[in-house]
């Protein structure tokens, strides 16, 4: 191990940035840098935790609760920069470390959340707060706190505490397994084809499916795979009615196919050890305890959501089952209507009802007109403007710099933008930041980046963009100006620190913006001749987007419920999968629709913790980004001067510093009703 002596943490370009406009100096950063500046880092943040906890003063906002938020600021500038490079710009070395410091900073953390003294003083002041005359963000901030670290088990006694770590450790393990296992799944199953089995099928998906087979060792053949990207399309594409039934039931049953890659047990495991944590928590179930520090915060609200939608999801499938049936006897077929008939024939329906290829669109989207677009959008709303910075070094030659400024001309922010796919690049598109932006101690500007993976264009020539790619850039825009816009003292609340059913508000709210007319035909003009995109186009491409919407919704809001299901009880079901089996018939299921996710393969509950009682979210967003924007609508006009104004300061500068029930009355005079988000659907 490298002594931690030799890194001296305030002049190394890692930690202190002394780069231009105030980044971290990207040209003097080497791969090797990070591991020793970890260590140091570390090590220092746990002096001055330390410091804080063997305090003989007694405890103050001051040299407790502030000290601890502005501690390990060494730590996160060499995490932020690292987690950037990871995900960004990777290599071997970089791959390495990682394996070795995740399980470094887990324990770096767990071990403060278990620090009895540190506790001892947050416990002390959180006792005495109502006397200590503190302003609402504060007293919401040492709140938070002292919930996290009861929450961690800081309030259990010695017993208590070590039967909780042992649940953690547990489930952490059997997190794992259970991801792994679906993953074996899926590498191990696959079914080879020839050329005379691929009626039907695209250009794209046999160039996919062809790959699929030589990386399989079957050169020549033709591979459907249980990859989403494979098998959505196969299901969709293929005239062989056999075929799509053999991949629909080896799809549906991952993880489930016995032996040692089997999740039935994993499952029930898991489930037992979270009503165990929960009860040990002192909560009525894990749906519980995993909701009280969100926006739904019961199980009950979630419910409220889920099962109106459900039943208007149940009408809508069953009447476009009836219009499928149709379709395929007029096609010769005398079977009966089956799951893996589904998205066949309603590909066929599509391709009846909207002769449209999304390819015309394309030449429309621009990159850099997007981008242009994107950031119009926030100067009309926001009055924030963009200046970009050429030749500034970051991570990578690619990463664009822009200055961020008030209306006033004032500095508010910096934006670094990374557009384009590159093998050292993860894929996907996610906002970062290198540096969120707060008020307390000297305050921080926020330094907050976007990464996307379109295409690179032949040098000189523009990217083009799907109108899926200019929605995610929106898309991610939108979380970035949440970064950009806060307006906070306290950096535990600062930005997107806000609860997982309300993070993805200002991201899908903002995509509304990319198909307002005035936006696109100032922007969206066509590369060869300038003109803007025709009205009939974009109305055809909009028409599209409600398609197939029961069938997508019952898909959904089956998981969802399942999901809550499992997790709103106070014990654990002895057996899961008949428990699922029986929950989806009392729902009235339809056996023609799959869950998105059947239990043993549901990544986002039992691959880790992430989404467990949490799938709802998704569809809670939504309803909170079709009801804010209809607030829009209502006043018919999208740039509505006063009702911006309220946006930013309630929403995308107000961070975690309220509740966000009250955030959200505060923009929009009332909470949500799912009746906008079944408008957008198409199922109202
Ligand atoms: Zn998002």
């Amino acid at each position: 191990m490298p002594s931690t002596k030799t890194v001296d943490l305030a002049a190394h370009p890692l930690t202190a940035w002394q780069g231009p406009l105030g980044l971290p100096d990207f040209a003097h950063i080497g791969d090797s840098d990070f591991s020793p500046v970890f260590d140091a880092a570390l090590t220092a943040h746990e002096a001055e935790i330390d410091a804080i906890a063997g305090n003989k003063d007694a405890p103050t906002i001051e040299n407790t609760l502030a000290a601890l938020e502005l501690g390990g600021e060494a730590l996160d500038h060499v995490s932020s920069i690292f987690w950037c490079r990871a995900g960004a710009y990777t290599n071997e070395t970089i791959q390495a470390l990682e394996r070795d410091i995740s399980p470094k900073m887990s324990r770096h953390f767990s071990a403060i959340s278990m620090n009895e003294k540190l506790f001892a003083r947050i416990d002390d002041l959180y006792q005495r707060r109502e006397h200590l005359g503190l302003d609402a963000e504060t007293l919401r901030v040492l709140e938070k706190t002292w919930k996290g670290f009861v929450r961690s088990g800081a309030k259990l006694d010695a017993e208590g505490k070590k039967r909780l770590a042992r649940i953690n450790e547990e489930l952490s393990s059997l997190g794992t397994a259970f991801g792994q296992n679906v993953l074996a799944d899926e590498r191990d199953w696959a079914l080879f084809l020839d050329e005379a089995d691929l009626a039907g099928l695209p250009d794209f998906l046999k160039s996919s499916m062809a790959e699929a087979a030589e990386m399989r060792g079957q050169k020549g053949r033709y591979a459907v795979t249980l990859s989403r990207s494979i098998y959505e399309p196969f299901t969709t594409f293929s005239e062989r009615r056999d075929l799509r039934e053999i991949a629909f039931k080896a799809f549906t049953m991952r993880g489930q196919n016995g032996g040692a890659s089997d999740n039935t047990e994993v499952v029930r495991d898991m489930l037992k050890l979270r009503a165990e944590k929960a009860e040990l928590l002192g909560y009525a179930s894990f749906a519980a305890l995993k909701l009280d520090d969100t926006m739904a915060k019961t199980p009950k609200a979630v419910h409220d959501l889920l099962d109106p939608v459900w039943e208007k999801a149940l009408e809508k499938a069953a009447a476009d089952q009836k219009e499928l049936e149709r379709l395929a006897a007029q096609a010769g077929s005398n079977e009966k209507f089956a799951a893996w008939d589904w998205r066949f024939y309603q590909e066929k329906l599509r391709a009846e009802k909207f002769a449209f290829d999304e390819a015309e669109l394309k030449p429309y989207l621009q990159l850099d007109r997007v981008i242009d677009a994107c950031f119009d959008v926030a100067t009309k709303l926001f009055g924030i403007t963009f200046e970009e910075k050429k030749g500034i070094v970051a991570w990578h030659p690619d990463a664009r710099v822009f200055v961020v400024k008030n209306a006033d001309g004032s500095e508010r922010a910096l934006f670094l933008a990374d557009y384009f796919a590159r093998p050292s690049k993860r894929s996907g598109a996610w906002m970062s930041a290198l540096k969120s932006g707060y008020k307390l101690g000297n305050g921080s500007k926020p330094v907050i980046y976007n990464i996307m993976n379109f295409a690179k264009p032949p040098a000189g020539e523009p990217a083009l963009l799907s109108v899926d790619e200019a929605k995610t850039l929106f898309h991610e825009f939108g979380h970035a100006l949440h970064g950009m816009l806060t307006d906070v003292t306290w950096p535990s609340v600062a930005g997107t620190s806000v609860s997982r059913d309300f993070v993805e508000l200002p991201s899908q709210l903002y995509e509304h913006w990319l198909t307002v007319p005035a936006v696109l035909e100032k922007h969206a003009l066509h590369v060869k001749t300038g003109k803007p995109m025709p009205k009939a186009l974009l109305d055809k491409m909009l028409a599209t987007r409600t398609f197939g919407a029961g069938f997508a919704t019952v898909e959904f809001t089956s998981s969802a419920l399942i999901d809550m299901a499992y997790h709103a009880r106070p014990d654990a079901p002895a057996e899961p999968l008949r428990f699922e089996a029986e929950t989806l018939e009392k729902l009235d299921m339809p056996d023609t629709i799959a869950m998105r996710h059947r239990t043993p393969h549901f990544g986002h509950v039992f691959s880790g913790d992430g989404y467990s009682a949490g799938y709802y979210s998704y569809m809670w967003s939504e309803v909170l980004d079709a009801d804010a924007f209809a607030a829009f609508e209502e006043t018919g006009d999208p740039f509505n001067p006063a009702l911006a104004e309220r946006l930013r300061k309630n929403i995308y500068a107000a961070g975690g510093s309220k509740d966000p029930e009250e955030l959200y009355t505060a923009f929009r005079g009332k909470m949500p009703s799912p009746e906008a988000m079944m408008v957008k659907r198409g199922l109202v």
